[in-house]
């Protein structure tokens, strides 16, 4: 048997392979409303991708698979959803399009054709799907991790916070549609109690390497609108494993520099700062605390990091760069 996925995240089949009332219907589709992505069933090299006839937006993927070709369609994609071209390479279980109701289709669906051998158009090469699909590697489940991870070069992506629980549902629906790799979810300290009852987020599963974690960040963000955050899966953990109970106190901190009185040297600084340090996230007069010999004082801060131990290298490596005097200050979350 031959290793093809599912095409989609739904397995709802409303009309099958070749049926009495439907002898000529050389593939399965697949329906179910909503928003439903389409992967690649297998690896493999783009031989069509347009939008035009019966098929509407259509793409057509050959696979070479121990010697044998194969070619998969699927037709009726969205209105400007197909992502490949011909002639790419695409893994198994990338995504290419979106579920629609393009062409000759009277409804939102996915209609998938298997052929062994290649497409042709009196179909003859075409098998039953459902005889082929199901060999399927077991998607991550949503869970929290309990072993820590042992290599420093694992980075995770995370979300904002969320603060409201059915925007949070919603937005981790729509992640694990397109992406399967959510592997847990963490609730965050409120730091204001009274205010705020609680406040979550999700992390992806670990990526080994910077690089492959910042291309993964851009991948989220081109596909949702939410800010997502590169963080170190080690440090991560710590953080989670206070969230779940633990011992240590890790909340947001910033650095704050002391207070400047002259406003030219205050320019300066900050200039100064921001040029070797990219993080200044905001400044802030201080005129409540205004004495009667002082007209100006001016403060900047630095974006947040997460635990005291992080603030503490943060002003550390300020200290060494600047004269100034640097002082860590628990950061106010605001909603993201
Ligand atoms: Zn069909």
């Amino acid at each position: 048997m031959t290793n093809f996925i599912w095409p989609t995240d739904t397995k709802r089949v409303t009309s099958e392979f070749r049926t009495g009332s439907r002898p000529d219907h050389h593939g399965v589709d697949i329906a179910e409303s909503g928003y439903h992505p389409i992967y690649a069933s297998a690896k493999g090299k783009v031989t069509r991708s347009d939008g035009n006839g019966t098929y509407g937006q259509c793409i057509y993927i050959e696979h070479a698979i121990n010697g044998q070709t194969w070619e998969t369609v699927y037709a009726h994609m969205r209105d400007g959803s197909r992502r490949v071209s011909v002639g790419e390479q695409v893994n198994q279980g990338e995504i290419i399009g979106v579920m629609g109701n393009t062409g000759r289709s009277s409804g939102p669906h996915l209609h998938f054709e298997l052929h062994k051998g290649n497409w042709n158009a009196n179909k003859s090469n075409a098998v039953d799907p459902l005889d082929y699909l199901g060999i399927e590697e077991e998607k991550e489940e949503l869970k929290i991790p309990t072993e820590e991870p042992s290599d420093d070069n694992y980075y995770r992506i995370m979300s904002g916070l969320f603060f409201n629980m059915e925007s949070f549902e919603n937005a981790l629906k729509r992640l694990k549609e397109v992406y399967t790799r959510v592997v847990y979810i963490a609730p965050d300290k409120p730091i204001l109690e009274e205010e705020e009852g609680w406040r979550i987020r999700f992390y992806t599963g670990q990526m080994q390497g910077h690089n492959n974690a910042q291309n993964f960040k851009k991948a989220l963000e081109s596909e949702f609108s939410w800010n997502f955050h590169i963080v170190d899966s080690k440090q991560d953990y710590e953080n989670l494993v206070y969230r779940r109970g633990g011992e240590s106190e890790e909340i947001y901190y910033r650095v704050q520099t002391g207070l400047f009185d002259n406003v030219a040297y205050y320019n300066n600084a900050r200039d100064e700062l921001k040029s070797k340090y990219g993080s200044v996230i905001y400044e802030a007069s201080d005129d409540s605390k205004l004495r009667e010999d002082e007209d100006l004082r001016l403060r900047f801060y630095t974006g947040r990091v997460m635990g005291i131990s992080a603030a503490q290298a943060l002003k550390s490596r300020l200290q060494q760069k600047f004269t100034w005097n640097f002082h860590i200050v628990e950061a106010v979350i605001t909603k993201e």
